[in-house]
């Protein structure tokens, strides 16, 4: 059998030594139903997730249930929702108790003081005239007034098919305001017009990805390999989908045979009780499924059928450098 160190020289050995020992266990928690925009194509309210549940209001049952979770062995929260920051007392509750990352429209500004090291998320979708179309606002336009040269936020830019041939002037944008980007891809779930991807498209996404990742290297988080995964929905020759999925949530997981999955993931209702199918929509079509995050940790979880080959290898490591950057697990 292969191993590591024979597949590696030694400055690659350094790097995955440098990623190996996270021993990262993250669930995902939906810490409001309500939301201060409603997106067009949002999985949340489209697959009617906001309604799954009734809002645990008592802020001492989030801190009880935060930290069973604690016990339960997650060692990063990932806050979703709705928008989180609706709701600061329930982020503050995971804040305390384990390292948070809370994704958000960043319409509302999280409060250095008060988490001078969170992690923050912004979700942008495109230029001001896409944003408009699909969002109802220039998203862009406050939140990166709130969040400018912050050390802990990143934009998580949602390619779709509409902003292709002008991704860089948004990267330009991002750089401008002493920030950080990371791309996916719309899946489109309320099918709005002209925002479905054909294989030309993703094709071009691909491109444009690497061509920003090479030109804009201190600002793009991100990795070639990914681009390609994400793109293709394939790895290693094999497809992307619910049989794949790795980031489904453990008590809906009736697969047989069980795919290689992220440890004890639960993506949880705001009721604290409920659990939804995985960490995107529950009535989403997993074939036609592009969610970025889902998509990362399908590399990540597979080592083993990355060490065939050196480049193989190297391609794992550098999805799991994106991954840990992404986190601050490793610096920027
Ligand atoms: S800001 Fe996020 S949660 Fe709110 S509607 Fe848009 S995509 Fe959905
Ligand atoms: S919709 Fe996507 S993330 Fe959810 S189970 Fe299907 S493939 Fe996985």
């Amino acid at each position: 059998m292969k191993t590591v160190s024979s597949l590696l020289n030694e400055e690659w050995y350094e790097r995955y030594k440098r990623i190996s020992k996270l021993n990262i266990r993250s669930s995902i928690y939906d810490v409001t139903n309500k939301c201060n925009l409603r997106c067009k194509g949002c999985f949340f309210f489209s697959s009617g997730e906001h309604k799954a549940a009734k809002e645990q209001d008592d802020i001492n049952k989030w801190k009880e249930f935060i930290d069973k979770e604690v016990q339960r062995g997650v060692n990063l929260a990932i806050l979703i929702g709705g928008e989180p920051t609706l709701f600061m007392d329930r982020v503050e509750a995971f804040y305390d108790r384990l390292p948070t990352y809370c994704a958000t429209n960043g319409q509302i500004k999280v409060d250095r003081e008060r988490f001078p090291d969170m992690m923050v998320g912004i979700s942008l979708w495109g230029d001001p005239e896409v944003e408009k179309k699909l969002r109802g606002k220039d998203t862009f336009a406050i939140s990166s007034k709130n969040y400018e040269g912050d050390d802990y936020t990143y934009y998580l830019f949602t390619i779709s098919p509409r902003q292709l041939g002008g991704i860089e002037p948004i990267v330009k944008r991002i750089e401008d305001h002493g920030l950080k980007v990371h791309m996916q891809l719309l899946s489109n779930d309320e099918g709005v017009d002209g925002f479905s991807w054909t294989e030309d498209q993703l094709r071009q996404a691909r491109e444009e990805m690497d061509e920003m990742l090479i030109k804009y290297p201190k600002t793009v988080i991100s990795s070639h390999y990914y681009h390609e995964v994400l793109t293709t929905q394939t790895m290693l020759g094999r497809k992307f989908g619910w049989k794949e999925c790795p980031s489904v949530s453990i008590n809906w997981d009736n697969r047989e045979p069980q795919p290689k999955r992220l440890i004890r993931f639960i993506r949880w209702a705001s009721d604290l009780e409920t659990t939804h199918r995985c960490c995107t929509s529950q009535t989403r079509d997993c074939s036609t499924c592009m969610d970025g995050a889902a998509h990362m940790s399908w590399v990540m979880v597979n080592k083993r059928a990355h060490m065939q080959t050196t480049k193989d290898l190297q391609n794992w490591i550098t999805v799991y450098e994106m991954f840990a950057k992404l986190y601050r697990f490793i610096p920027w």
